[in-house]
């Protein structure tokens, strides 16, 4: 069964879909479209149709554990459920009693992606104690520079937000996977990315995922940082576990992406649908550089992940499906 024999796509779930962070990923969606305490140059969805920091219940939470307990038992295998979606999930004042409710189905740990607005907030902070992994994101920690990417809300306090963080990172046991944008020449300058880097070794995140633009962003003129630009920042943030998470979307942006190279995975995975781990052992290269390699196949739409027997795997497209 391929991923797109077994999607689901109700109200409140969408997938299961192959994500890099978070490997096979049931998504819950449980705010409107665009409702969110930020309005960042670059988000995905578009802009921001409801600013808002105000928390409250959206719909029954019945009707989402209905639909999650309805899907569950069609879905072979799970990394995660995550809170995911085009708004910001811990504005819905339901999602601690989610959280609880779906943590006892005990069908897969429970990621929660967040812009990390609210964890200035104690009753935000107790109802994510249950998730398995906390994934926010932090892309200023200068006040000019959060107004400037992120567009707040009014009244949002970035200080209180940072302080939030570094409380719930003592008060929870769980992951933290804090992700931060870069933007080229917004917020790669040495006062942006020191003020970041001391912020984020108070946080004390698991992980520090660094990410940029990968399609049209909400405004114009923003621009991607390239890969040299991600290796420079990870370069000058040492005593903190980053990792580049960006993916890769020129053939130009990775020159050692040869023909030879790319026939050789192609035809590799032509004889049989290979996971990431195969790939690594039989290619010996770097975990890192092949999923940037994979990137440019996929995108170029020469392979594809699908989910099958509970793994990720990568089949020739489209044709090599048959
Ligand atoms: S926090 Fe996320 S959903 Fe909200 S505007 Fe920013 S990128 Fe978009």
């Amino acid at each position: 069964m391929t991923i797109h024999d077994q999607i689901h796509q109700t109200k409140h779930i969408f997938g299961p879909v192959p994500s890099r962070r978070l490997g096979i990923s049931l998504g819950l969606d449980i705010i409107p479209f665009k409702t969110c305490s930020l309005d960042c140059l670059y988000c995905e969805c578009g802009r921001t149709s409801r600013l808002t920091c105000e928390r409250q219940s959206f719909f029954p939470p019945q009707r989402l554990l209905d639909e999650l307990k309805a899907a569950l038992p069609a879905i072979p295998r799970l990394d995660f459920i995550t809170f995911s979606g085009s708004g910001e999930p811990t504005l819905n004042s339901d999602l601690g009693g989610l959280i609880a409710e779906i943590g006892q189905l005990g069908a897969a740990p429970i990621a929660v992606l967040t812009n990390g607005t609210l964890l200035g907030r104690a009753d935000v902070r107790r109802e994510l104690l249950g998730a398995d992994v906390v994934l926010p994101s932090l892309d200023a920690a200068l006040g000019s520079s959060f107004a400037r990417i992120n567009q707040p809300c009014p009244g949002l306090d970035l200080q209180g937000m940072i302080a939030g963080m570094e409380a719930f990172r003592r008060e929870y046991a769980g992951r933290i996977w804090m992700e931060v944008f870069i933007l080229k020449g917004i917020n790669d300058n040495d006062a942006d990315l020191a003020a970041l880097r001391e912020a984020l070794l108070r946080i004390r995140p698991d992980k520090v995922q660094l990410n940029t633009l990968d399609r049209p962003p909400a405004y114009p003129g923003v621009e991607s940082a390239d890969f040299t630009l991600l290796e420079s920042v990870r370069r000058r943030w040492p005593g903190l576990p980053v990792e580049i998470i960006k993916r890769a979307g020129r053939r130009e942006e990775i020159p050692a992406f040869s023909l030879n190279l790319e026939n050789s995975l192609l035809n590799t995975i032509r004889r049989r649908p290979l996971t990431l781990d195969d790939l690594v052992a039989l290619t010996a290269k770097d975990e890192d550089e092949l999923r940037r390699y994979l990137d440019i196949l996929e995108r170029e739409k020469k392979i594809r992940p699908v989910i099958e027997g509970g793994h990720i795997f990568y089949r020739l497209w489209p044709s090599g499906e048959n």
